[in-house]
Protein backbone atom coordinates (compact mmCIF):
# COMPACT_ATOMS: atom_id res chain seq x y z
CA UNK A 1 0.00 0.00 0.00
CA UNK A 2 2.57 2.39 0.98
CA UNK A 3 4.60 1.60 -1.59
CA UNK A 4 1.56 2.26 -4.12
CA UNK A 5 0.78 5.42 -2.99
CA UNK A 6 4.21 6.39 -2.89
CA UNK A 7 4.52 5.80 -6.97
CA UNK A 8 1.54 7.47 -7.73
CA UNK A 9 2.50 10.45 -5.69
CA UNK A 10 5.89 10.63 -7.68
CA UNK A 11 3.58 10.12 -10.65
CA UNK A 12 1.52 12.75 -9.54
CA UNK A 13 4.50 15.60 -9.21
CA UNK A 14 4.75 16.81 -12.75
CA UNK A 15 1.06 18.22 -12.30
CA UNK A 16 1.63 20.31 -9.60
CA UNK A 17 3.43 22.53 -11.96
CA UNK A 18 -0.09 23.11 -13.84
CA UNK A 19 -2.64 23.18 -11.23
CA UNK A 20 -4.79 25.62 -11.00
CA UNK A 21 -5.38 25.29 -7.06
CA UNK A 22 -3.88 23.14 -4.07
CA UNK A 23 -4.53 19.59 -4.45
CA UNK A 24 -7.05 18.19 -1.57
CA UNK A 25 -5.24 15.99 0.70
CA UNK A 26 -5.83 13.63 3.40
CA UNK A 27 -4.67 15.48 5.99
CA UNK A 28 -7.32 18.46 4.64
CA UNK A 29 -10.22 15.72 4.48
CA UNK A 30 -9.53 14.90 8.32
CA UNK A 31 -9.71 17.99 9.14
CA UNK A 32 -12.68 18.78 6.97
CA UNK A 33 -15.01 19.39 9.90
CA UNK A 34 -12.80 22.17 11.45
CA UNK A 35 -12.19 24.09 7.85
CA UNK A 36 -14.33 26.79 7.78
CA UNK A 37 -13.01 27.81 4.24
CA UNK A 38 -14.21 24.77 2.87
CA UNK A 39 -16.81 21.41 2.70
CA UNK A 40 -14.06 19.70 1.37
CA UNK A 41 -17.03 15.97 2.30
CA UNK A 42 -20.76 14.65 2.91
CA UNK A 43 -21.25 15.52 6.27
CA UNK A 44 -19.29 18.71 6.49
CA UNK A 45 -16.25 16.35 7.36
CA UNK A 46 -16.45 12.98 7.17
CA UNK A 47 -18.10 12.21 10.56
CA UNK A 48 -21.15 13.45 9.51
CA UNK A 49 -21.85 15.96 12.20
CA UNK A 50 -22.68 18.81 10.22
CA UNK A 51 -21.95 21.07 12.39
CA UNK A 52 -19.61 24.54 12.10
CA UNK A 53 -18.10 26.66 13.63
CA UNK A 54 -18.89 29.55 12.07
CA UNK A 55 -20.57 32.11 14.16
CA UNK A 56 -21.40 35.53 12.02
CA UNK A 57 -24.59 34.15 10.82
CA UNK A 58 -25.86 33.56 14.21
CA UNK A 59 -29.43 34.02 16.54
CA UNK A 60 -29.05 37.72 16.47
CA UNK A 61 -27.96 38.05 12.39
CA UNK A 62 -29.75 35.48 11.01
CA UNK A 63 -33.19 37.91 9.69
CA UNK A 64 -31.02 39.65 8.03
CA UNK A 65 -30.23 36.83 5.48
CA UNK A 66 -30.70 37.31 1.87
CA UNK A 67 -29.73 35.84 -1.45
CA UNK A 68 -26.12 36.41 -2.74
CA UNK A 69 -26.97 34.18 -6.02
CA UNK A 70 -28.67 31.05 -7.36
CA UNK A 71 -28.07 29.21 -9.96
CA UNK A 72 -30.51 26.64 -12.46
CA UNK A 73 -29.39 23.08 -13.19
CA UNK A 74 -31.52 23.78 -16.49
CA UNK A 75 -32.73 20.93 -18.27
CA UNK A 76 -36.30 19.50 -19.67
CA UNK A 77 -35.97 16.89 -16.85
CA UNK A 78 -36.29 18.14 -13.40
CA UNK A 79 -36.54 15.84 -10.63
CA UNK A 80 -35.38 15.44 -6.94
CA UNK A 81 -32.32 17.30 -6.28
CA UNK A 82 -31.16 15.55 -3.30
CA UNK A 83 -27.31 17.01 -3.38
CA UNK A 84 -25.00 18.54 -0.59
CA UNK A 85 -22.51 21.25 -2.24
CA UNK A 86 -18.66 20.44 -2.28
CA UNK A 87 -16.87 23.92 -1.34
CA UNK A 88 -13.21 23.66 -2.73
CA UNK A 89 -10.61 25.94 -3.91
CA UNK A 90 -13.08 28.81 -4.53
CA UNK A 91 -15.94 26.86 -6.57
CA UNK A 92 -18.97 24.71 -5.90
CA UNK A 93 -19.39 21.52 -6.82
CA UNK A 94 -22.67 20.67 -6.96
CA UNK A 95 -24.47 16.96 -8.34
CA UNK A 96 -28.28 17.30 -9.66
CA UNK A 97 -30.35 14.84 -11.12
CA UNK A 98 -29.98 12.37 -13.82
CA UNK A 99 -26.27 12.32 -12.92
CA UNK A 100 -25.11 15.84 -13.49
CA UNK A 101 -22.58 17.56 -12.44
CA UNK A 102 -21.61 22.03 -12.06
CA UNK A 103 -19.08 23.78 -10.99
CA UNK A 104 -19.62 26.77 -10.09
CA UNK A 105 -17.82 30.02 -9.24
CA UNK A 106 -18.40 30.76 -5.65
CA UNK A 107 -18.50 34.67 -6.10
CA UNK A 108 -19.96 35.05 -8.72
CA UNK A 109 -22.24 32.43 -9.45
CA UNK A 110 -20.74 31.95 -12.91
CA UNK A 111 -21.00 28.67 -14.44
CA UNK A 112 -17.45 26.70 -15.05
CA UNK A 113 -18.22 23.84 -16.57
CA UNK A 114 -20.67 21.18 -16.39
CA UNK A 115 -20.71 17.33 -16.77
CA UNK A 116 -24.09 15.20 -17.66
CA UNK A 117 -23.31 11.59 -17.47
CA UNK A 118 -24.62 9.34 -20.75
CA UNK A 119 -27.24 7.13 -19.41
CA UNK A 120 -29.06 4.46 -20.92
CA UNK A 121 -32.69 4.29 -20.97
CA UNK A 122 -32.96 1.16 -19.28
CA UNK A 123 -31.28 2.20 -15.71
CA UNK A 124 -33.45 0.77 -12.58
CA UNK A 125 -33.38 3.66 -9.87
CA UNK A 126 -35.75 2.34 -7.50
CA UNK A 127 -36.64 6.10 -5.36
CA UNK A 128 -35.79 9.03 -8.24
CA UNK A 129 -33.19 9.72 -10.57
CA UNK A 130 -31.39 11.59 -7.40
CA UNK A 131 -27.89 12.18 -6.63
CA UNK A 132 -26.22 13.26 -2.91
CA UNK A 133 -22.93 14.60 -4.05
CA UNK A 134 -19.31 14.29 -5.02
CA UNK A 135 -16.05 13.83 -3.09
CA UNK A 136 -12.69 15.47 -4.08
CA UNK A 137 -9.16 14.15 -3.73
CA UNK A 138 -6.06 15.73 -5.19
CA UNK A 139 -7.17 18.20 -7.89
CA UNK A 140 -9.98 15.26 -9.02
CA UNK A 141 -13.97 15.50 -7.99
CA UNK A 142 -15.63 12.44 -7.84
CA UNK A 143 -19.22 11.22 -8.07
CA UNK A 144 -21.63 7.86 -9.02
CA UNK A 145 -23.95 7.43 -11.32
CA UNK A 146 -27.19 6.18 -12.20
CA UNK A 147 -25.99 3.14 -13.95
CA UNK A 148 -23.34 2.79 -11.33
CA UNK A 149 -20.59 3.89 -12.46
CA UNK A 150 -17.95 5.74 -10.50
CA UNK A 151 -16.28 9.42 -12.71
CA UNK A 152 -13.38 11.29 -11.69
CA UNK A 153 -13.51 14.97 -13.45
CA UNK A 154 -10.63 17.43 -13.66
CA UNK A 155 -11.93 20.14 -10.77
CA UNK A 156 -10.59 23.19 -13.16
CA UNK A 157 -11.62 21.58 -16.81
CA UNK A 158 -14.57 19.03 -15.64
CA UNK A 159 -12.57 16.87 -18.03
CA UNK A 160 -12.95 12.87 -17.26
CA UNK A 161 -9.80 11.89 -15.49
CA UNK A 162 -10.99 8.03 -14.83
CA UNK A 163 -14.40 6.07 -15.06
CA UNK A 164 -15.26 2.94 -13.44
CA UNK A 165 -17.86 0.76 -14.36
CA UNK A 166 -19.17 -0.98 -10.52
CA UNK A 167 -21.89 -3.33 -11.75
CA UNK A 168 -24.26 -4.27 -13.79
CA UNK A 169 -27.02 -1.68 -13.91
CA UNK A 170 -29.32 -4.16 -16.00
CA UNK A 171 -29.39 -6.20 -12.66
CA UNK A 172 -30.46 -3.37 -10.39
CA UNK A 173 -27.60 -1.68 -9.59
CA UNK A 174 -27.03 2.18 -9.37
CA UNK A 175 -25.26 4.74 -6.90
CA UNK A 176 -26.95 7.62 -5.84
CA UNK A 177 -24.16 8.50 -2.88
CA UNK A 178 -21.52 10.79 -2.40
CA UNK A 179 -18.54 8.82 -2.18
CA UNK A 180 -16.24 8.53 1.05
CA UNK A 181 -12.50 9.20 1.13
CA UNK A 182 -10.39 7.57 3.92
CA UNK A 183 -7.13 7.22 4.81
CA UNK A 184 -6.56 7.77 1.03
CA UNK A 185 -8.55 5.36 0.15
CA UNK A 186 -12.30 5.88 -1.68
CA UNK A 187 -15.21 3.97 -0.28
CA UNK A 188 -18.35 3.57 -1.70
CA UNK A 189 -21.04 1.70 -1.97
CA UNK A 190 -24.21 -0.05 -4.17
CA UNK A 191 -28.02 0.86 -4.47
CA UNK A 192 -30.34 -1.65 -5.69
CA UNK A 193 -31.60 -3.90 -2.51
CA UNK A 194 -35.17 -3.49 -4.73
CA UNK A 195 -33.91 -5.65 -7.45
CA UNK A 196 -31.96 -8.77 -5.26
CA UNK A 197 -28.78 -7.08 -5.74
CA UNK A 198 -25.66 -7.79 -3.41
CA UNK A 199 -24.43 -5.29 -1.27
CA UNK A 200 -21.38 -4.41 -0.87
CA UNK A 201 -18.42 -1.48 0.26
CA UNK A 202 -15.86 -1.15 -1.91
CA UNK A 203 -11.97 0.69 -1.90
CA UNK A 204 -10.67 2.47 -4.45
CA UNK A 205 -7.17 4.52 -5.11
CA UNK A 206 -9.02 7.66 -5.63
CA UNK A 207 -6.31 8.93 -8.25
CA UNK A 208 -6.86 6.40 -10.63
CA UNK A 209 -10.24 4.31 -10.26
CA UNK A 210 -8.17 1.35 -9.26
CA UNK A 211 -10.07 -1.02 -7.23
CA UNK A 212 -8.60 -2.06 -4.05
CA UNK A 213 -10.56 -4.61 -2.24
CA UNK A 214 -14.30 -5.26 -1.73
CA UNK A 215 -16.14 -6.47 0.77
CA UNK A 216 -20.16 -7.42 0.40
CA UNK A 217 -22.16 -6.73 3.17
CA UNK A 218 -24.09 -9.94 2.86
CA UNK A 219 -23.08 -13.45 4.77
CA UNK A 220 -21.75 -16.01 2.78
CA UNK A 221 -20.14 -13.64 0.15
CA UNK A 222 -16.51 -13.89 -0.53
CA UNK A 223 -14.20 -10.13 -0.14
CA UNK A 224 -11.28 -9.65 -2.46
CA UNK A 225 -8.15 -7.51 -1.97
CA UNK A 226 -6.22 -6.34 -5.66
CA UNK A 227 -2.99 -5.75 -6.42
CA UNK A 228 -1.09 -3.22 -7.89
CA UNK A 229 -1.77 -5.11 -11.42
CA UNK A 230 -5.28 -5.70 -10.29
CA UNK A 231 -5.00 -9.15 -9.56
CA UNK A 232 -7.43 -10.25 -7.11
CA UNK A 233 -6.80 -12.42 -3.85
CA UNK A 234 -9.20 -13.51 -1.65
CA UNK A 235 -9.84 -11.73 1.66
CA UNK A 236 -12.31 -14.36 3.23
CA UNK A 237 -16.24 -14.87 3.17
CA UNK A 238 -18.21 -12.38 4.98
CA UNK A 239 -19.60 -14.10 7.68
CA UNK A 240 -20.47 -18.32 7.55
CA UNK A 241 -22.55 -19.83 4.58
CA UNK A 242 -25.74 -20.33 5.55
CA UNK A 243 -25.66 -19.43 8.94
CA UNK A 244 -28.37 -16.36 9.08
CA UNK A 245 -29.59 -17.04 5.87
CA UNK A 246 -32.03 -20.24 4.38
CA UNK A 247 -30.69 -22.31 1.17
CA UNK A 248 -29.65 -20.00 -1.91
CA UNK A 249 -31.46 -16.56 -0.78
CA UNK A 250 -28.25 -14.99 0.15
CA UNK A 251 -26.61 -14.68 -3.67
CA UNK A 252 -29.93 -12.53 -3.88
CA UNK A 253 -30.09 -10.90 -0.44
CA UNK A 254 -29.86 -7.22 -1.42
CA UNK A 255 -28.21 -5.37 1.93
CA UNK A 256 -27.34 -2.35 -0.29
CA UNK A 257 -25.25 0.32 0.82
CA UNK A 258 -27.07 3.04 -0.83
CA UNK A 259 -26.38 5.81 1.16
CA UNK A 260 -22.52 6.05 1.90
CA UNK A 261 -20.99 5.79 4.75
CA UNK A 262 -19.26 7.89 7.92
CA UNK A 263 -15.14 8.10 8.75
CA UNK A 264 -13.52 9.05 12.10
CA UNK A 265 -10.03 9.15 12.20
CA UNK A 266 -10.33 9.11 16.15
CA UNK A 267 -11.56 5.56 15.84
CA UNK A 268 -9.72 4.78 12.31
CA UNK A 269 -12.76 2.97 11.41
CA UNK A 270 -15.59 3.91 8.17
CA UNK A 271 -19.14 3.13 8.92
CA UNK A 272 -22.09 2.23 6.45
CA UNK A 273 -25.26 0.83 7.17
CA UNK A 274 -27.21 -1.55 4.98
CA UNK A 275 -30.67 -1.85 3.17
CA UNK A 276 -33.02 -4.61 3.55
CA UNK A 277 -32.74 -7.90 2.96
CA UNK A 278 -34.06 -9.44 -0.01
CA UNK A 279 -37.05 -9.56 -1.08
CA UNK A 280 -39.38 -7.91 1.40
CA UNK A 281 -41.27 -11.03 2.32
CA UNK A 282 -39.37 -12.19 5.55
CA UNK A 283 -41.16 -15.40 5.62
CA UNK A 284 -39.16 -16.89 2.55
CA UNK A 285 -35.47 -16.33 4.73
CA UNK A 286 -35.60 -17.02 8.04
CA UNK A 287 -32.71 -16.09 10.19
CA UNK A 288 -31.68 -13.01 10.83
CA UNK A 289 -29.67 -12.29 7.34
CA UNK A 290 -26.88 -10.21 8.24
CA UNK A 291 -25.62 -8.14 7.21
CA UNK A 292 -28.39 -6.64 6.49
CA UNK A 293 -30.25 -3.47 8.25
CA UNK A 294 -27.30 -3.06 10.07
CA UNK A 295 -24.64 -0.77 10.39
CA UNK A 296 -20.87 -1.78 9.73
CA UNK A 297 -17.63 -1.02 10.70
CA UNK A 298 -14.73 -1.14 7.98
CA UNK A 299 -10.93 -0.90 8.14
CA UNK A 300 -10.72 1.68 5.15
CA UNK A 301 -7.64 0.33 4.30
CA UNK A 302 -8.46 -3.68 4.25
CA UNK A 303 -12.47 -3.62 3.83
CA UNK A 304 -12.34 -5.87 7.29
CA UNK A 305 -15.22 -5.87 9.13
CA UNK A 306 -14.15 -4.88 12.61
CA UNK A 307 -17.61 -4.78 14.37
CA UNK A 308 -21.14 -5.08 13.41
CA UNK A 309 -24.33 -4.06 14.74
CA UNK A 310 -28.30 -5.29 13.36
CA UNK A 311 -30.69 -2.74 13.66
CA UNK A 312 -33.57 -5.17 12.19
CA UNK A 313 -32.80 -8.89 12.53
CA UNK A 314 -35.02 -10.70 9.71
CA UNK A 315 -37.06 -7.62 8.66
CA UNK A 316 -40.04 -7.38 6.95
CA UNK A 317 -41.16 -3.78 6.44
CA UNK A 318 -38.37 -2.66 3.92
CA UNK A 319 -36.31 -1.53 7.39
CA UNK A 320 -33.14 -0.50 5.51
CA UNK A 321 -30.61 0.35 8.21
CA UNK A 322 -28.40 2.52 5.40
CA UNK A 323 -28.75 5.67 7.70
CA UNK A 324 -25.82 7.46 8.63
CA UNK A 325 -23.60 6.87 11.59
CA UNK A 326 -22.40 10.16 12.96
CA UNK A 327 -19.82 9.64 15.69
CA UNK A 328 -19.78 12.18 18.90
CA UNK A 329 -18.15 12.90 22.11
CA UNK A 330 -20.61 11.81 25.16
CA UNK A 331 -19.06 11.29 28.88
CA UNK A 332 -15.20 10.84 27.89
CA UNK A 333 -16.37 8.50 24.86
CA UNK A 334 -16.55 8.42 20.85
CA UNK A 335 -19.98 7.06 20.24
CA UNK A 336 -22.19 6.79 17.26
CA UNK A 337 -25.30 8.05 17.02
CA UNK A 338 -28.34 6.71 14.00
CA UNK A 339 -31.79 7.41 13.55
CA UNK A 340 -32.87 4.44 12.15
CA UNK A 341 -35.43 3.57 9.45
CA UNK A 342 -37.36 1.67 11.62
CA UNK A 343 -38.11 4.35 14.50
CA UNK A 344 -35.54 3.52 16.92
CA UNK A 345 -32.50 6.27 17.61
CA UNK A 346 -29.30 3.86 18.23
CA UNK A 347 -26.15 5.10 20.21
CA UNK A 348 -23.39 2.89 19.89
CA UNK A 349 -19.53 2.33 21.17
CA UNK A 350 -17.72 3.42 17.99
CA UNK A 351 -14.99 1.31 18.77
CA UNK A 352 -16.20 -1.39 19.95
CA UNK A 353 -19.82 -1.34 18.09
CA UNK A 354 -21.25 -2.15 21.92
CA UNK A 355 -25.01 -0.76 21.79
CA UNK A 356 -25.56 2.28 24.68
CA UNK A 357 -29.15 2.77 24.47
CA UNK A 358 -31.52 2.88 21.97
CA UNK A 359 -34.99 5.05 22.35
CA UNK A 360 -38.36 5.52 20.23
CA UNK A 361 -37.93 9.50 18.23
CA UNK A 362 -40.93 8.88 16.76
CA UNK A 363 -44.27 8.58 18.53
CA UNK A 364 -45.65 4.96 17.00
CA UNK A 365 -43.89 2.40 16.62
CA UNK A 366 -45.91 -1.23 15.75
CA UNK A 367 -43.23 -4.21 14.98
CA UNK A 368 -41.17 -3.86 18.32
CA UNK A 369 -42.12 -2.97 21.85
CA UNK A 370 -38.30 -1.66 22.57
CA UNK A 371 -34.75 -2.56 22.33
CA UNK A 372 -32.93 -4.67 24.29
CA UNK A 373 -30.10 -2.90 25.63
CA UNK A 374 -28.15 -6.92 27.05
CA UNK A 375 -28.67 -8.59 23.93
CA UNK A 376 -29.38 -5.71 21.33
CA UNK A 377 -32.01 -7.14 20.09
CA UNK A 378 -35.33 -5.82 19.13
CA UNK A 379 -38.43 -7.01 21.33
CA UNK A 380 -40.67 -8.11 18.07
CA UNK A 381 -43.99 -8.01 18.40
CA UNK A 382 -45.36 -10.97 16.31
CA UNK A 383 -48.85 -10.30 15.17
CA UNK A 384 -47.81 -7.16 13.89
CA UNK A 385 -45.38 -9.01 11.01
CA UNK A 386 -47.18 -9.47 7.88
CA UNK A 387 -47.70 -12.71 7.42
CA UNK A 388 -46.46 -15.68 5.48
CA UNK A 389 -48.51 -15.99 2.07
CA UNK A 390 -48.13 -19.80 2.02
CA UNK A 391 -50.18 -20.05 5.35
CA UNK A 392 -53.18 -18.60 3.39
CA UNK A 393 -54.97 -18.77 0.12
CA UNK A 394 -51.49 -18.94 -1.15
CA UNK A 395 -51.38 -15.32 -3.01
CA UNK A 396 -51.43 -13.06 -0.41
CA UNK A 397 -51.20 -12.89 3.10
CA UNK A 398 -52.74 -10.91 5.96
CA UNK A 399 -52.19 -7.26 6.09
CA UNK A 400 -51.14 -5.31 8.85
CA UNK A 401 -51.02 -1.77 9.14
CA UNK A 402 -47.19 -1.03 10.58
CA UNK A 403 -45.60 2.04 11.50
CA UNK A 404 -43.65 3.29 10.85
CA UNK A 405 -44.06 3.46 6.96
CA UNK A 406 -41.43 1.92 4.78
CA UNK A 407 -40.47 5.21 3.76
CA UNK A 408 -39.21 5.27 7.45
CA UNK A 409 -39.16 7.06 10.69
CA UNK A 410 -36.24 8.58 9.22
CA UNK A 411 -34.64 8.18 5.47
CA UNK A 412 -31.91 10.03 3.07
CA UNK A 413 -31.79 13.06 4.55
CA UNK A 414 -28.93 13.44 6.92
CA UNK A 415 -29.30 14.62 10.79
CA UNK A 416 -27.23 16.73 12.69
CA UNK A 417 -25.23 17.05 15.76
CA UNK A 418 -24.28 20.28 17.71
CA UNK A 419 -21.13 19.76 20.30
CA UNK A 420 -22.58 23.15 21.23
CA UNK A 421 -25.60 21.74 22.23
CA UNK A 422 -25.23 18.10 23.06
CA UNK A 423 -28.06 17.69 21.02
CA UNK A 424 -28.72 15.22 17.50
CA UNK A 425 -31.02 16.89 14.84
CA UNK A 426 -33.37 14.55 13.52
CA UNK A 427 -35.76 15.15 10.46
CA UNK A 428 -38.39 12.84 11.26
CA UNK A 429 -41.32 11.46 9.67
CA UNK A 430 -44.70 9.90 11.34
CA UNK A 431 -46.41 7.94 8.80
CA UNK A 432 -47.14 4.31 8.65
CA UNK A 433 -48.23 1.64 6.25
CA UNK A 434 -50.68 -1.23 5.03
CA UNK A 435 -48.40 -3.85 4.55
CA UNK A 436 -48.72 -7.88 3.25
CA UNK A 437 -47.00 -10.33 1.66
CA UNK A 438 -46.96 -12.29 -1.62
CA UNK A 439 -45.31 -15.16 -3.05
CA UNK A 440 -42.25 -14.32 -5.17
CA UNK A 441 -39.42 -15.72 -7.12
CA UNK A 442 -36.01 -13.76 -8.39
CA UNK A 443 -35.91 -12.54 -12.13
CA UNK A 444 -32.61 -10.24 -13.37
CA UNK A 445 -33.47 -6.85 -13.03
CA UNK A 446 -37.03 -7.16 -11.97
CA UNK A 447 -38.85 -5.70 -8.54
CA UNK A 448 -37.65 -8.33 -6.22
CA UNK A 449 -40.21 -7.76 -3.25
CA UNK A 450 -42.98 -10.62 -2.85
CA UNK A 451 -45.11 -7.62 -0.82
CA UNK A 452 -47.71 -5.12 -1.27
CA UNK A 453 -48.37 -1.65 0.68
CA UNK A 454 -49.94 1.52 1.02
CA UNK A 455 -48.47 4.34 2.90
CA UNK A 456 -50.96 6.75 5.39
CA UNK A 457 -50.25 9.63 7.10
CA UNK A 458 -50.91 8.84 10.51
CA UNK A 459 -51.87 12.82 11.95
CA UNK A 460 -54.08 15.13 10.33
CA UNK A 461 -51.97 18.50 10.25
CA UNK A 462 -48.35 17.41 10.26
CA UNK A 463 -46.41 14.29 9.03
CA UNK A 464 -42.71 15.50 9.39
CA UNK A 465 -41.28 16.66 12.72
CA UNK A 466 -37.80 18.51 13.28
CA UNK A 467 -36.69 16.63 16.49
CA UNK A 468 -34.03 17.85 18.74
CA UNK A 469 -33.05 14.50 20.83
CA UNK A 470 -30.86 14.13 23.59
CA UNK A 471 -28.53 10.82 23.02
CA UNK A 472 -28.19 11.05 27.18
CA UNK A 473 -31.67 11.03 27.58
CA UNK A 474 -33.61 9.51 24.64
CA UNK A 475 -35.62 12.85 25.21
CA UNK A 476 -37.20 14.70 22.59
CA UNK A 477 -36.24 18.69 23.62
CA UNK A 478 -38.08 20.45 21.04
CA UNK A 479 -39.96 19.48 17.89
CA UNK A 480 -40.79 21.84 14.96
CA UNK A 481 -43.53 20.15 12.71
CA UNK A 482 -43.98 19.90 9.30
CA UNK A 483 -47.19 19.59 6.98
CA UNK A 484 -45.20 17.36 4.33
CA UNK A 485 -42.83 14.90 5.38
CA UNK A 486 -39.16 16.02 5.48
CA UNK A 487 -36.89 15.04 3.15
CA UNK A 488 -33.77 17.40 3.23
CA UNK A 489 -31.13 17.08 5.29
CA UNK A 490 -30.04 19.07 8.69
CA UNK A 491 -26.88 21.90 9.64
CA UNK A 492 -25.97 22.67 12.97
CA UNK A 493 -23.90 26.19 13.58
CA UNK A 494 -22.02 27.68 16.52
CA UNK A 495 -23.88 30.82 16.06
CA UNK A 496 -26.85 28.68 18.00
CA UNK A 497 -28.63 27.44 14.65
CA UNK A 498 -30.37 24.77 12.72
CA UNK A 499 -30.98 24.89 9.36
CA UNK A 500 -33.39 22.87 7.46
CA UNK A 501 -35.52 22.36 4.36
CA UNK A 502 -38.94 21.30 3.73
CA UNK A 503 -41.01 19.85 0.42
CA UNK A 504 -42.82 22.98 0.63
CA UNK A 505 -39.97 25.00 -0.48
CA UNK A 506 -38.37 26.72 2.53
CA UNK A 507 -35.24 26.74 3.76
CA UNK A 508 -35.66 27.47 7.63
CA UNK A 509 -33.35 28.62 10.41
CA UNK A 510 -34.37 27.92 13.86
CA UNK A 511 -32.50 28.42 17.61
CA UNK A 512 -31.00 24.97 18.31
CA UNK A 513 -32.00 25.61 22.29
CA UNK A 514 -35.69 25.74 21.21
CA UNK A 515 -36.42 25.00 17.81
CA UNK A 516 -37.63 28.62 17.32
CA UNK A 517 -37.97 30.01 13.80
CA UNK A 518 -35.74 32.87 13.31
CA UNK A 519 -35.77 32.84 9.43
CA UNK A 520 -37.37 31.71 5.98
CA UNK A 521 -36.72 31.94 2.72
CA UNK A 522 -39.09 30.30 -0.42
CA UNK A 523 -36.30 28.70 -2.80
CA UNK A 524 -38.96 28.32 -5.89
CA UNK A 525 -39.59 24.34 -5.38
CA UNK A 526 -38.94 21.78 -2.27
CA UNK A 527 -35.79 21.41 -0.63
CA UNK A 528 -34.92 17.91 -0.29
CA UNK A 529 -31.31 18.23 0.30
CA UNK A 530 -29.08 19.57 3.13
CA UNK A 531 -27.54 22.58 3.55
CA UNK A 532 -23.90 24.21 3.68
CA UNK A 533 -22.08 27.26 5.24
CA UNK A 534 -18.46 27.98 4.84
CA UNK A 535 -16.50 31.46 5.24
CA UNK A 536 -14.87 33.52 1.93
CA UNK A 537 -13.01 36.87 2.47
CA UNK A 538 -14.53 37.33 5.97
CA UNK A 539 -18.33 36.14 4.93
CA UNK A 540 -19.88 33.42 5.99
CA UNK A 541 -22.18 32.28 3.53
CA UNK A 542 -25.66 29.58 3.03
CA UNK A 543 -26.14 27.41 0.32
CA UNK A 544 -28.54 24.75 -0.38
CA UNK A 545 -30.06 23.17 -3.48
CA UNK A 546 -33.69 23.24 -4.32
CA UNK A 547 -35.89 20.82 -6.15
CA UNK A 548 -38.65 18.59 -5.01
CA UNK A 549 -38.78 14.75 -5.72
CA UNK A 550 -36.88 11.73 -4.36
CA UNK A 551 -38.88 8.64 -2.80
CA UNK A 552 -42.52 10.18 -1.62
CA UNK A 553 -43.77 11.37 -4.67
CA UNK A 554 -43.02 7.69 -6.25
CA UNK A 555 -44.21 5.28 -3.36
CA UNK A 556 -45.91 7.71 -1.06
CA UNK A 557 -49.25 5.77 -1.22
CA UNK A 558 -51.93 8.39 0.20
CA UNK A 559 -49.31 10.90 1.44
CA UNK A 560 -47.80 11.56 -2.50
CA UNK A 561 -51.53 12.46 -3.40
CA UNK A 562 -51.35 15.17 -0.32
CA UNK A 563 -48.07 16.33 -1.84
CA UNK A 564 -48.64 16.28 -5.49
CA UNK A 565 -49.51 20.42 -5.86
CA UNK A 566 -45.59 20.83 -5.11
CA UNK A 567 -43.62 21.79 -8.33
CA UNK A 568 -40.37 19.89 -9.38
CA UNK A 569 -37.31 22.36 -9.61
CA UNK A 570 -33.40 22.42 -10.01
CA UNK A 571 -30.94 25.26 -8.77
CA UNK A 572 -29.06 26.07 -5.71
CA UNK A 573 -29.39 28.99 -3.51
CA UNK A 574 -26.75 30.85 -1.66
CA UNK A 575 -26.95 33.02 1.16
CA UNK A 576 -25.32 36.20 2.97
CA UNK A 577 -25.84 38.59 5.69
CA UNK A 578 -27.43 41.80 4.14
CA UNK A 579 -24.63 44.13 5.60
CA UNK A 580 -21.84 41.67 3.88
CA UNK A 581 -23.62 42.87 0.15
CA1 LIG B 1 -35.17 -0.73 0.74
Amino acid sequence: MKTRLTILLAGLAPLAFIAQAADITNAMLENASKDTKNVLSFGMGSQGQRYSTLTQINTKTVGQLVPAWSFSFGGEKQRGQESQPIIANGKMFVTASYSRIFAIDLKTGNKLWKYEHRLPEAIMPCCDVVNRGAAVYGNLVIFGTLDAQLVALDQDTGKIAWKEKVDDYAAGYSITAAPLIAKGVLITGVSGGEFGIVGRVEGRDPLTGDLLWTRPTVEGHMGYRYDKDGKATEAGITGTVNKSWPGELWKTGGASTWMGGTYDPTTGLAYFGTGNPAPWNSHLRPGDNLYSSSTIALDPQTGQIKWAYQNTPNDSWDFDGANEFVTFDMNGKRYGGKADRNGFFYVIDAKTGQLQNAFPFVRKITWASGIDLKTGRPNFIAANRPSDPTKGDGKKGSTVFAAPAFLGAKNQMPMAYSPQTGLFYVPANEWGMEIWNEPISYKKGGAYLGAGFTIKPLNEDYIGALRAIDPKTGKIVWEDKNTAPLWGGVMTTAGGLVFYGTPEGYLKAVDAKSGKELWKFQTGSGVVAPPVTWEDGGVQYVAVVSGWGGAVPLWGGEVAKKVNFLEQGGSVWVFKLASKI
